[in-house]
């Protein structure tokens, strides 16, 4: 009798012992999934950003500057956007990439709407 109440018990242990497991590795995977999916969106935040600040002049026009900066004493360059950085800027293209919003306000605001609403995805804003 008593033989059987020990097995009982210790069936009962192992199914709990197998529970707790199943819950650690679950919750464990549950974190490294949200852990994966921020940084997806992150890049993605990223490769949407424009890396421009838009502007209006006062006869209505828009106005489109570059977001990077280099801080005094760091040779790279960052997006106040994004955050993205790079090691080197080449002053001509980032004139280019400017001009081309510019001329192209259709893309500017829709990569702009795109970049919103991932920031807000992300619940940075
Ligand atoms: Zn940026």
């Amino acid at each position: 009798m008593n033989f059987i109440i020990n097995e009982i018990l210790l069936g009962i242990i192992a199914v709990a012992m197998t529970i707790i497991a199943i819950k650690i590795t679950f919750s464990f995977n549950i974190n490294e999934y949200l852990k994966r999916k921020d940084e997806r969106l992150h890049l993605k935040i990223k490769n949407n950003c424009t890396h421009v600040n838009i502007g209006w002049l006062e006869n209505g026009d828009i106005a489109v500057q570059s977001c990077f900066y280099s801080p005094s004493g760091i040779s790279s360059y960052t997006c106040q956007k994004c955050g993205m950085q790079v090691d080197y800027l080449n002053e001509d293209d980032e004139k280019r990439r400017v001009k081309y919003f510019l001329n192209n306000p259709k893309i500017l605001f829709k990569k702009e709407k795109k970049f919103k609403k991932l920031i807000k995805k992300a619940g940075i804003v």
